[in-house]
């Protein structure tokens, strides 16, 4: 079985009350990996009641595209990162962000916690050599905008953006864009990119929406991510474009190594499949599955 260890080396300042060790290993499979980090805490209301206390966090590996998802303290999911209270008398209590803080001390130390401690997780994870992934709540959108962005898998593998005129016949499938949201990254700079091939060119279909996703979580865009790169011409029609790494234009071919995603781009670019990109303007991504499982 493919497994990949790190060390996590923890920074000791998030909280006074509660801390981690200095540095922890990480042992991933394929998968789904539940990660379970002991803590220990000087809260004085914890130390008369508690007898231990443990960060949960569940990672997700992709080795093939070679890919690491977390999901974000505030993600509504019962395995987004919690905290797990065993208290001496055997009972316990389990804390989640959504759950929020009674006001007391304890809860409002835990409750920071956990958003400190998944945001230090994450930072850890993008200095790593997998690309690090966050899952993020949805932002809130209309039931037409959640129409516009879905998505469509051809025998299981991403094929583009929903396009409303197309036919598809069988081998297709429709999907909302929850079931084929990963979550948000970062490219490294000097990573190359370049369009998906086979979605649709039109820009209606294939842009504005997109870039109003990417623009929810990263603010709006004002130019081209590639500006100009290798003195391509590019114009001020932005959308948000459905690219893939790499120096080559292509669909996403099953069971290829391909890591499917969002960024800005500008029309010049999403139409013509004969240049690469590289992130000179923005590096932040919204990454959608490459093959829904
Ligand atoms: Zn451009």
């Amino acid at each position: 079985m493919y497994t990949c260890n790190f060390n996590l080396a923890l920074d000791q300042t998030l909280s006074e009350e509660i801390y981690w060790p200095a540095s922890f290993t990480i042992s991933l499979n394929e998968g789904e990996n539940e990660i379970s980090i002991p803590l220990s805490f000087n809260l004085p209301t914890l130390q008369d009641v508690a007898s231990d206390l443990v960060f949960k966090l569940n990672l997700v590996h992709m080795s093939t595209i070679d890919l690491v998802t977390i999901k974000s303290s505030d993600y509504p999911s019962a395995d987004s990162p919690h905290l797990i209270l065993r208290n001496a008398d055997g009972s316990s209590a389990i804390y989640h962000e959504a759950a929020k803080s009674n006001g007391d001390r304890l809860s409002d130390a835990i409750v920071s916690f956990l958003v400190d401690a998944t945001e230090a997780i994450f930072a850890e994870l993008e200095k790593k050599d997998f690309m690090a992934v966050i899952k993020r709540p949805l932002p809130q959108m209309s039931q037409e905008m959640m129409n516009e962005l879905r998505l469509v898998y051809k025998d299981g593998y991403y094929f583009g953006p929903y396009d409303p005129t197309a036919d598809y016949d069988d081998r297709f499938t429709i999907h909302p864009l929850g079931s084929a949201f990963s979550g948000l990254a970062t490219l490294d700079q000097g990573t190359d990119y370049a369009n998906v091939k086979g979605s649709t060119n039109d820009p209606h279909i294939s842009g504005y929406s997109w870039l109003g996703l990417w623009a929810s979580y990263y603010g709006g865009a004002q130019c081209c991510s590639s500006l100009n790169f290798h003195n391509f011409q590019c114009n001020n029609n932005l959308v948000g474009g459905h690219c893939l790494l790499g120096q080559h234009a292509s669909t996403v071919r099953p069971g290829a190594y391909d890591v499917v995603f969002i960024i800005p781009i500008c029309n010049a670019h999403n139409n013509n499949n004969n240049y690469y990109m590289s992130p000179v303007k923005y590096r932040r991504i919204i990454v959608l599955k490459s093959y829904l499982r």
